[in-house]
């Protein structure tokens, strides 16, 4: 978890391959649908165009068919999920059904003003289309109202494990794995997660 910018895609990436599993961003996902021509990818595309959130019964339900999906079954890294309450309920009774609980949740911490800087240079190598200032700025606000509380969720289940984002990419990533493997050497976690951040 973490705010629009705090460079959640790119350490997702790192822990995922590191651990052997998927990372699954519905910011990814979403993005692939909307380029079809179809009513629900036009809905998606204005509304992540706004900077606001997907409706939670298609957001939910995207998860649902991904965590389906085989190379789910030893594992998997979910970045930009869950972001509202609802999708935590969703979430909760997913895994439980599973039977697979969530060993850790990361967040990433970054103030707004570094991360709208961030997201405006981004905006001007990658284009995205949320990425201008003012759709970087709603972003935010809507980080801050609907997803920062969940925060207090997982911190009061024990699972939250807090990481400065500030910093170049690598030097972000030797904190979180030297936070993850503190954590799961703490025992919050399975034993055969614990290895070298390599
Ligand atoms: P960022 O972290 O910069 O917001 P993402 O790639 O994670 O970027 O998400 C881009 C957009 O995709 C969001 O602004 C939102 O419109 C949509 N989105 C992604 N994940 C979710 C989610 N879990 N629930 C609702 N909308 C989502």
């Amino acid at each position: 978890m973490g705010p629009p910018g705090a460079g959640k895609g790119t350490q997702a990436k790192a822990v995922a391959d590191h651990f052997g599993v998927p990372a699954i961003s519905t910011g990814d996902i979403f993005r692939a649908m909307k380029t079809a021509d179809t009513p629900l990818a036009r809905q998606v595309r204005d509304i992540m165009n706004s900077g606001g959130y997907v409706s939670d019964e298609i957001t939910n339900q995207i998860v649902a068919e991904r965590l389906a999906e085989a190379d789910c079954e030893d594992g998997f890294l979910l970045d930009g999920y869950p972001r509202t309450p609802s999708q935590v309920d969703t979430l909760d009774a997913a895994l439980a059904e599973r039977g697979t609980p969530l060993d850790v949740v990361l967040s990433l911490l970054a103030d707004e003003d570094a991360v709208v800087a961030r997201l405006l240079k981004r905006a001007e190598i990658e284009g995205r289309a949320d990425d201008n200032e003012e759709t970087i700025r709603v972003r935010q606000h809507v980080y801050a109202d609907q997803t920062a509380p969940l925060l207090e969720v997982y911190s009061s289940r024990g699972l939250l494990v807090e990481v400065d984002g500030l910093g170049e990419i690598d030097e972000v990533s030797a904190r979180v794995f030297a936070a993850l493997d503190e954590t799961f050497q703490g025992g919050a976690g399975s034993a055969e997660l614990i290895g070298d951040p390599s």
